[in-house]
């Protein structure tokens, strides 16, 4: 399947999630994670009209990079070594994996210019995921003071695969409520208006508990969507 109709679906999707929940289409911005696919795909992507493009490693990211610079506003998805920083820093548009001071610090050091980053969240404490828990993500935040080339713009998560549709669903609003939190802080650093959550499974559960950015790999790259 063509990128085009893939997303043809996606989008159809998307406004059904978008009417149930009361929310615009244009308050979405879909990130394509073409981790899994070649350049050839990644260039089909940008030709159905998206433009903002999702790695997870920093081979797949350079790859990419090389063959497509600037044609794409690039999301950097995945755990970033403290030491790769710099090859990644100042050629994209958002980090949405932030999730310990080391790397904040690194990325302090590296930026030339100030970055937007997503705080990275464990809502469902899996063992096997990144990020800071709950309860540490204000005092994280908080930390973050002076940083001069950070600027929080959102939290973002991944919901466990499983099946319990109630159980992603309250993961998502968890993320939703704590970005809130953090919102009402007005911290000039940390606006925090975003959330990074929905990927091919679970998308419309996160757009209906107020998805800012979704990250589609399979459904919208894949050959099989
Ligand atoms: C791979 C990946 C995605 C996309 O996953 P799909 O299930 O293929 O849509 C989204 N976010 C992160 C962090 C990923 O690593």
């Amino acid at each position: 399947m063509g990128v085009a109709e893939n997303l043809a679906k996606i989008q159809e999707k998307m406004e059904e999630a978008c009417h149930k929940s009361g929310r615009k289409m244009d308050e979405i911005t879909i990130i394509a994670v073409t981790k899994y696919v070649t350049i050839e795909r990644a260039k089909e992507t940008l030709a159905s009209g998206i433009t903002n493009l999702g790695e997870n490693r920093l081979k797949g990211f350079e790859e990419k990079y090389h063959a497509l610079k600037e044609r794409a506003k690039w999301h950097f998805i995945g755990t970033l070594q403290s030491r790769k920083t710099r090859d990644v820093v100042d050629k994209v548009k958002a980090i949405h994996s932030l999730d310990r001071l080391s790397l904040a610090k690194e990325i302090e050091k590296r930026a030339s210019e100030p970055i937007d980053c997503f705080v990275q969240v464990n809502v469902s404490e899996e063992d096997t995921k990144h990020g800071l828990s709950v309860d540490e993500v204000i005092p994280f935040i908080e930390k973050l003071e002076g940083f001069t080339k950070i600027h929080v713009v959102g939290l973002m998560t991944m919901a466990p695969h499983i099946d319990d549709e109630t159980e992603i669903r309250t993961i998502f609003r968890r993320l939703r409520l704590l970005r809130d939190e953090v919102e009402r802080k007005e911290l000039p650093y940390a606006p925090c208006h975003y959330l990074s959550m929905g990927m091919s499974n679970d998308y419309e559960i996160a757009i209906e508990e107020g998805a800012t950015h979704i990250r589609i790999g399979t459904k919208l790259v894949g050959n099989d969507g």
